[in-house]
């Protein structure tokens, strides 16, 4: 039996201003049913742990509110493939801090973005994002928390735009750490896959099959995209706004393979517009195409 529309798992990137508790009470005003939030702040190195009154309130928020597989996005400035020693040691470190928040909040996904070569060789970056990533196995051994690799929109030098890129740093590590793929639809667009008739989104679903495998797959980003395919420029846009276009966020909410994962917004304009966009792609798993 298919999920009853209204159990699916889709919310957004809500704000933990003033405390992550609050971040569950934003997705609950926007009648989502999962969210993903910064655990700290995303743009700068020091953080220190949760303290156990806030850690309290997070977990009495969370049995009231009924939210499920959370997310939490990582912060911008690790770089797990930083050919750059003191940054790649500092990345490691915050990432091992992330990863603690996490474990402390009991949160089910960590997406990562997994790494920028600079003006290194590529191949060395993934090598150094894999064995970035084995460094944490002590910590994940046991734990029910899995680190989700964001498919990126080739900005730069960040890697992880071609699927093979994905499924490359997964066979490093998929024996020791729990490891998945979180799709974020402007990225994959703006990277060349295309996903804007049934034609192109069955094509792109299927290359990701024979890539990576659908059963590393385990939530969306949700986004349209101000650029066009292959650009390479990450621009997200509200759903139907910009260049993907609605047909796709309709296919993935109506495919048997993809319509029962999390999906989180990151759409511009904020509760407001995730209150109009929820109850869209709830409507759209809940029609037959
Ligand atoms: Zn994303
Ligand atoms: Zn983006």
């Amino acid at each position: 039996m298919p999920t009853a529309p209204e159990n699916l798992l889709i919310g957004a990137h809500t704000s933990a201003a003033g405390g992550a508790y609050k971040a569950l009470l934003e997705g609950v005003s926007i009648g989502a049913t999962t969210i993903q939030l910064f655990t700290a702040n995303q743009r700068r190195w020091a953080s220190s742990p949760i303290p156990q009154k806030d850690l309290d309130l997070w977990h009495k928020t969370l049995s009231e509110t009924g939210l499920k597989k959370i997310m939490s996005h990582s912060s911008f400035l690790i770089n797990l493939g930083s050919p750059d020693l003191e940054a790649l040691v500092k990345s490691r470190k915050t990432m091992r801090e992330e990863v603690e928040r996490c474990l402390a909040l009991k949160l089910t996904y960590l997406n990562f973005h997994p790494g920028a070569a600079l003006s290194e060789d590529p191949q060395g970056c993934l090598d150094r994002i894999a064995e970035s990533l084995l460094e944490l196995e002590p910590l994940l051994v046991g734990r029910d928390l899995r680190l989700l690799l964001e498919t990126t929109a080739g900005q730069g030098s960040c890697q992880g735009y071609r699927f093979e890129q994905i499924a490359y740093i997964i066979s490093k590590v998929e024996k020791k750490i729990p490891i998945g793929v979180c799709i974020d639809t402007c990225h994959i667009f703006v990277a060349g896959y295309d996903i804007r008739n049934a034609n192109a989104y069955n094509a792109t679903l299927n290359e990701f099959d024979k890539v990576i495998g659908l059963k590393h797959l385990y939530a969306f980003h949700v986004n349209d995209s101000l650029k066009g395919l292959g650009t390479r420029v990450d621009r997200h846009a509200p759903l139907g706004e910009g260049l993907i276009g609605m047909d796709a966020f309709r296919f993935m909410m109506t495919d048997p393979r993809t319509r029962d994962l999390p999906m989180y917004l990151e759409t511009p304009g904020g509760t407001e517009q995730w209150k109009k966009e929820i109850p869209l792609l709830r409507s759209f798993a809940s029609q037959n195409v």
